[in-house]
Order: C-alpha cells, then structure tokens, then sequence
C-alpha cells in the first residue's frame, strides 16, 4: 500500500512537473507588449508588408530594434542584423513580330524573356531539333527553334534550356532566338505568368539584359510546316526591352550565444516570414472603404511576434547552445528569403542542429498547436512539454493532403539535413474557419484571439528553450526521406 502510494507520488509529480510552466518564463512575460507589436506589425499603415514596399522595411527596421533592445546580437561576421536579399522586379515589356503572314503581340502570342530596346528588320532562319549549327547560317539572323528538346516537355525546364539556346546563339552571332510554343501546358497559363511584373531573386550570371532578344512565340502548325520547306524568311522586330529593376530586401538576423565553449558552438534556428502578400486592387464596382489591404495578423505576423516574444523572454536565460532569430522575407515569393540564407549563411550549416519555425494560415481550434514534423524531428518530447505547459495539445501534421511541412521555409533547412518542423496555430484540417482569413483582407488583428495567442507564443518560446538545453542534438526518425542529407551535412558528429 504504501509503495503504491510512493509510486502513484512519483508518477503525481512526474506528470504535475510536465504539466508545470517555468517561473522565468511567467515572471518576465509581458502580453501587453506582445499584441502591441503585433497590432503594429499586421496595421493598416504596413500595406500588408510585401516586398519591394515600403512597409516590409517598416516592418524589418521594427524587427531588428527589438533584437538591439533585447541584446541580441548580429551574426558570426555580420555587420548589422540585415542580410540583403537581392530581389529584382522584371517588366516584360512590350513587343511586335511582323513574321510569315501574321503580326505577333506581347502577350497575345509572344511572351519576351529577354533582351533590349529595339526596332529591326532582318532575316529569320528556322533551326529544327535535328539540324547541325553553322555559325554561317545563324550570324546577323533570327533564329526560330522549337521550345524544349525532343525529351524536354516541361515548361520550366524547357525555359531553362532555352537560356542555354540563348547563350549559344549570341556566341554563333545570333540577332535573337524565338522558340515555337509546343507544349501541353496551356499558353495563356504561361502568359499569366510571363506577361506581368513579377519578382524574382537576382542570379549571379544575369547581370542585365542580354544584347540577344529571346522570345516565346505561337504559331499554327500549317505555318510550322511551311517553315520547314522555305526556312529563311523576313522577319520586323519591335521591342520596348525587358526592364529589370533592383528591389532590395532583407532577412533580419541576430542571435544569442549559448554557454558551450565558443570552439563548440551549436546553433538552434528560430524563424518566422515577416513578408506578406501586399494590398490588391480595386475592382470598379467596389465601395470606396472596400478593404483591400492584406494585413496578414496570423500569416505570419502571430510568428514574428512568436520570435519578438522569445527574444523578450529568453534573453536572460542561460542556454547551451547559442539561439539564432531569423526573420525572413519573400516566403510568399517562393521561400525566397530562407533559400537565399541557406546559400549564403554566416553560420556554418553543420552547426546549424535545429530550425524551429513559425507559420500559420490561421486557427480554427484554441485547445491545440499543429507541429509540421512533430514525430519526424527529434524533439516531440520537447515540443509536446511546451505546449502541455500552457494547455496546449499536440496535433501532429494536419490536412496531410497539402503536404505542409514542405511549404514553408523550414523545408530549405530541411533539404540540407537540419531537422525543421513549424509550428502552427491549432487546426485539424484546412476548414471553413482557416479559408475564412487564408491569404484574405479579413486577416486583421482585431480579429485574433489573444488570450489562445500568448499561450502560443509561451508554448514557441519555451520549445525553444527547452530544444536549445537538450542533451544531445535531435536526429531525424529512421528512414526520414531527409535522413541522408543529415548524414552527409554533420558527418560523423550524426
Ligand atoms: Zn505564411
């Protein structure tokens, strides 16, 4: 009897020491502050925060004065908390082809991707997939090809071999280089995306336009056929020229060190997308106050302020290892911002051990948080005692279906080995509640629940912590389709 009661004593304690909230954390958690920042963040006055707009920088500069305020400090090597992500806005321009019979129109049935101002007459010469190249017959000529490649039948990789066409063709002396549209993937699905402004990140190898105009044209197969029989023809050239312009934008950065040795240092990444997706326009027939701006309170200010909040409270929190808050841009451009980081860390990858991410479209249950990789990341233990410790239950990979753990920037670490999960404001599925503010004008702050926002925020902050104490690093769950990655980015330290 009495060993029963010692045992059921243990077990009492056990589960009330799980259940317990750390002092420090309660002591020094300030839920004033942490809806303030998050009523500024997700304002009106921030534009919906996209990049190239003044709000995003609004928004980093906010950022990177409550990691000075806190005492954070820039990255290993940085010289400030601003890691440039250069962004290029492209501007397709304007273009006329006077070709066979008919007048081709930018965007009607030429979508340019390259090249400068100019107005042209000359000679076109059609190339199929079987002939040679004479330099003789391509020089001072527009060269017309088919898109792709016999085995290229990809739309994205048919463009990317069309830059290698592009690139041979201005060394035999090509004027410019059309390609003939073949594909399965309908054209206008192409000309949506091709002809209108849209950002890209700048590569290296692409300083400015090209001298050699590079175009997608349609036409029909009788003119196709008749190409083949009488290849050299007439050709007029009209085009306004590709405009790129240089948008810079930032991923704000800074960290914490942790008490092991300095030769020793680990890393544990917590980060959140600052970006959103900006304001749309105005349809004719809408009201004057119509809302129209994207405010994005849940997607992703509730994470940025998940990192602020953790900032707040941890700064005076011993740890292990050395705790880095990443704010990225242009996840809605593509996870633009965590891909560039990845490139171009300041910190090696190999000491990078753990990426804590914080994303959300929203929440439809107040009770739970929803883990992308709870059971895949090494850390359930951990991360199930954060959320325990507020109230919170675990929801391991909600609406399987959409594959979310590969949707956000936790996958860029993941690709590389690191173990990543996100964090997610509770749901089960992607239902009626979570589409009501998904990427809508409705996503205000007045609408977040803030007593179910702080409890998140403390269950972030605290996994945080309780990841960066852990004993040894967390691995990937045998047989992880990112398990051989892990092993070839830490080795033997694995
Ligand atoms: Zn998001």
């Amino acid at each position: 009897m009495r060993y029963l009661f010692i045992c059921l004593a243990v077990f009492l304690s056990r589960v009330l020491l799980i259940a317990q909230a750390p002092e420090w954390l309660i002591n020094n958690w300030h839920s004033g502050s942490y809806e303030q920042e998050l009523r500024f963040l997700a304002s009106d006055e921030m534009q919906g925060r996209n990049v190239g707009e003044p709000g995003l920088d609004i928004s980093a500069r906010y950022i990177a004065e409550m990691f000075r305020v806190n005492g954070l400090l820039p990255l290993p090597g940085m010289r400030d908390y601003f890691q440039e992500v250069p962004f290029e806005k492209i501007t397709p321009g304007l273009a006329e082809v006077r070709f066979l019979d008919t007048v081709l129109l930018q965007g009607e049935n030429v979508l340019m991707l390259d090249g400068v101002a100019k107005e042209d007459q000359g000679v076109a010469v059609f190339i199929s997939f079987e002939d040679t190249l004479v330099a003789d017959e391509i020089r001072g000529k527009y060269v017309i090809t088919l898109f792709g490649t016999e085995e290229i039948r990809s739309p994205m990789a048919a463009m990317q071999k069309g830059r290698e066409k592009q690139k041979e063709f201005e060394r035999l002396g090509a004027k410019g280089l059309f390609e003939i549209y073949t594909l399965q993937t309908p054209w206008s699905i192409l000309s949506n995306y091709l002809n209108r402004e849209r950002l890209q990140l700048k590569q290296d190898d692409e300083a400015d336009s090209s001298p050699i105009a590079y175009g997608l044209i349609q036409l029909d197969n009788r003119q196709v056929a008749d190409l083949r029989k009488n290849p050299v023809r007439p050709i007029q050239f009209k085009y306004s020229g590709l405009q790129r312009k240089r948008i810079p934008s930032y991923n704000v950065l800074a960290y914490k060190p942790g008490t092991l040795p300095v030769d020793e240092q680990e890393y544990v990444v917590l980060s959140a997308h600052y970006d959103h997706i900006g304001v749309r326009d105005k349809a004719p027939d809408e009201p004057v106050d119509q809302d129209t701006i994207f405010n994005g309170a849940r997607d992703n200010g509730m994470g940025v302020v998940a990192l602020l909040a953790s900032a707040d409270v941890l700064k005076a929190v011993p740890m292990k290892r050395s705790v880095v808050f990443a704010a990225w841009t242009g996840e809605e451009k593509g996870l633009l911002g965590s891909d560039y980081f990845i490139k171009n860390s300041p910190i090696e990858l190999n000491k990078i051990r753990f990426n804590l991410n914080t994303d959300g479209a929203g929440y439809s249950d107040t009770t739970v948080i929803s883990i992308l990789g709870f059971d895949r990341v090494g850390a359930a233990k951990q991360m199930e005692q954060a959320c325990q410790a507020f109230g919170l239950k675990v929801v391991v990979d909600p609406a399987k279906e959409q594959n979310l753990f590969d949707r956000s920037d936790n996958v860029r670490f993941a690709q590389q080995g690191i173990p990543a999960p996100t964090f997610s404001p509770g749901f089960r599925s992607f239902d009626e509640e979570i589409r009501k503010y998904y990427h809508r004008e409705t996503d205000n702050p007045d609408s977040i629940n803030y007593r179910y926002a702080n409890a998140y925020w403390k269950a972030f902050a605290y996994a945080a912590y309780l990841i960066a104490q852990m004993e040894s690093n967390p691995r990937w769950s045998a047989g992880d389709k990112y398990e051989e990655a892990a092993r070839a980015l830490y080795g033997s330290h694995y």
